[in-house]
């Protein structure tokens, strides 16, 4: 079984523990590599060559013209290994090769574009109030950068940190999840190709407890940029509350995909059925609960169940594949957990709801829906981060605001309409990081991602996004020839 070492300064390291935790291949259900089971003495290490590489000469010295061009070649590089790339997550998480390779080929895109906004990061000259004195700003980066990320899009998530970070000179220590590591040790070694010095760039791997936490407590990491549950959000974001550190957090969501009866529903199905059983419903923006209007209901609903029961299950890396197993065994078990728990609570099953068994021994679920239901239960308000649809009819255009509002995430949102007055009303009334209008699931490197309420902190991807790894510096030079003030009173004019 092919065997993984972390990468602290550029040099492949076995961890201090000298224990491996297997990673399973969901799709075979069989163990396929060993990775770092790390712990704090790891961390230790990893956070010093980053502290190291960050006040180092090699590093700091660079122009931000020079750090952008690291960040294109190494795009393409990117470019160059995707296929590679794309096997490995699949490997690791059992999502479609066609979803990972779409990834992996528009990865390179976050790297060109923030490598192209690293020496575009201006200051100012302040046309201060006071004769005597030139004022101006600058932009500094933060330092360490903890990366943690989830398992379902490894490369992707990373790669929203990575890129402006960097662009921004920061160095980072990657935690990646325990369940999907090897792609982001074998895109490590890329940075190193493209010609970023050691320790700019390295990964530790373990679990949450050994790894995690005591990165998210290193009093020399500067940001922690998460993605993850709320759950794991919240506690870091305890820490980080007490230690003053900087903090992104990309968290969970229970969106809404809302359709109305004027909607285009043949798009509008496809869209639903796209935001809730691709990936097999393990992607933060999953759309998995559906708001449908009530004149409508029965109609789309039939529309939806025959999309769902004509998906087809099965190896991830086929062409014709559908919907691969869910990404680990937790997961799994986890999502046959919650359909049981809504049977058990009374919702009705409109189709789906078991595993589905194959001679792979993959862990699939059935794409399952369930009807007619009530919005306050835990089938409605829960992240379940698998292939389960919550169906809950509406009547009107204030009900339908109110139910998409109606939980604590605010991540995303799908509306599906032909009426712009209810678009106008509903793209300013949705608690939503990204509301979607007549489409669902489209990202881009020059559009802000991330979420509202228990969605998270921060967001991803786009311009501004930068300055979340930068730090504002004023700088006063007195000019004045004459002998200064009463230093007892603050100068202000
Ligand atoms: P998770 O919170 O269990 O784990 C995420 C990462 O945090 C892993 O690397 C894990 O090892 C680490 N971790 C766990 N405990 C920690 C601790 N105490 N301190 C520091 N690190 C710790 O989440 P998951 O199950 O891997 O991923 C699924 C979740 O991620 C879902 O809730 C999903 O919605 C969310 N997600 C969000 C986005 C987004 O952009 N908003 C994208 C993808 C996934």
């Amino acid at each position: 079984m092919q065997r993984f070492d972390n990468l602290i300064a550029g040099i492949k390291t076995p961890p201090a523990s000298g224990q491996w935790i297997p990673s399973l291949d969901p799709y075979r259900n069989e163990n396929w590599c060993e990775i770092p089971d790390s712990n704090g003495a790891d961390v230790d290490a990893a956070v010093a060559a980053a502290r190291s590489a960050f006040t180092g000469p090699a590093w700091r010295g660079l122009s931000a013209t020079a750090r952008g061009a690291l960040l294109r070649r190494l795009g393409g590089l990117v470019a160059d290994n995707a296929q590679r790339l794309a096997e490995i997550e699949v490997r690791d998480n059992g999502k479609l090769l066609s979803e990972m390779l779409a990834q992996l080929r528009h990865i390179p895109q976050w790297f060109y574009y923030y490598g192209g906004l690293a020496d575009k990061i201006e200051g100012a000259v302040l046309p201060i109030d006071q004769p005597d004195h030139f004022v101006y700003t600058t932009w500094e980066p933060l330092g360490v950068v903890a990366a943690i990320t989830a398992w379902n899009s490894p490369l992707l998530l990373l790669t929203w940190k990575l890129a402006p970070g960097l662009a921004a000179g920061n160095t980072f220590v990657v935690k990646p999840s325990e369940f999907s590591s090897a792609s982001t040790l074998a895109f490590a070694e890329l940075f190193q190709d493209a010609g970023f010095p050691p320790g700019v760039i390295n990964v530790v791997c373990g679990t949450g407890q050994g790894v995690g936490a005591p990165l998210v407590a290193h009093r020399d990491v500067a940001k922690v940029a998460f993605t993850g549950s709320d759950a794991t959000g919240r506690a870091i974001n305890r820490t980080v509350a007490g230690d003053l550190k900087h903090v992104t957090l990309e968290l969970g969501g229970k969106s809404p995909n809302i359709v109305f009866a004027d909607a285009d529903l043949d798009a509008a199905a496809a869209g639903v059925a796209s935001g809730i059983f691709a990936a097999a419903g393990q992607t933060c923006m999953a759309g998995s609960r559906l708001l449908v209007q009530r004149e409508i209901h029965d109609a789309f609903l039939d529309k939806i169940c025959a999309l769902a029961s004509t998906i087809r299950l099965g190896d991830p890396s086929a062409p014709d594949t559908q919907m691969g197993p869910l990404a680990n065994a937790p997961q799994y078990s986890k999502v046959l957990g919650c359909i049981d728990d809504a049977v058990n609570e009374g919702a009705t099953l409109a189709c789906g709801g078991r595993a589905h068994h194959d001679a792979s021994g993959g862990l699939f679920v059935q794409p399952t829906i369930f009807r007619d239901v009530d919005h306050a239960s835990r089938l409605a308000q829960r992240e379940i981060f698998g292939p389960v649809l919550a169906v809950i009819p509406f009547d009107t255009d204030d009900e339908a605001l109110a139910l998409a509002n109606g939980t604590d995430y605010g991540l995303g949102a799908g509306l599906w309409t032909r009426d712009m007055a209810r678009v106008f009303r509903f793209t300013q009334g949705l608690q939503a990081g990204t509301v979607w209008v007549n489409t669902y699931r489209a990202l881009g490197f020059m559009a802000p991602f991330g979420g509202m309420k228990a969605s998270g902190l921060g967001r991803e991807s786009g311009q501004e996004m930068i300055k979340l790894y930068l730090q504002s510096k004023t700088v006063w030079i007195n000019n004045a020839t004459q002998p200064p003030g009463n230093p007892f009173v603050m100068r202000l004019g």
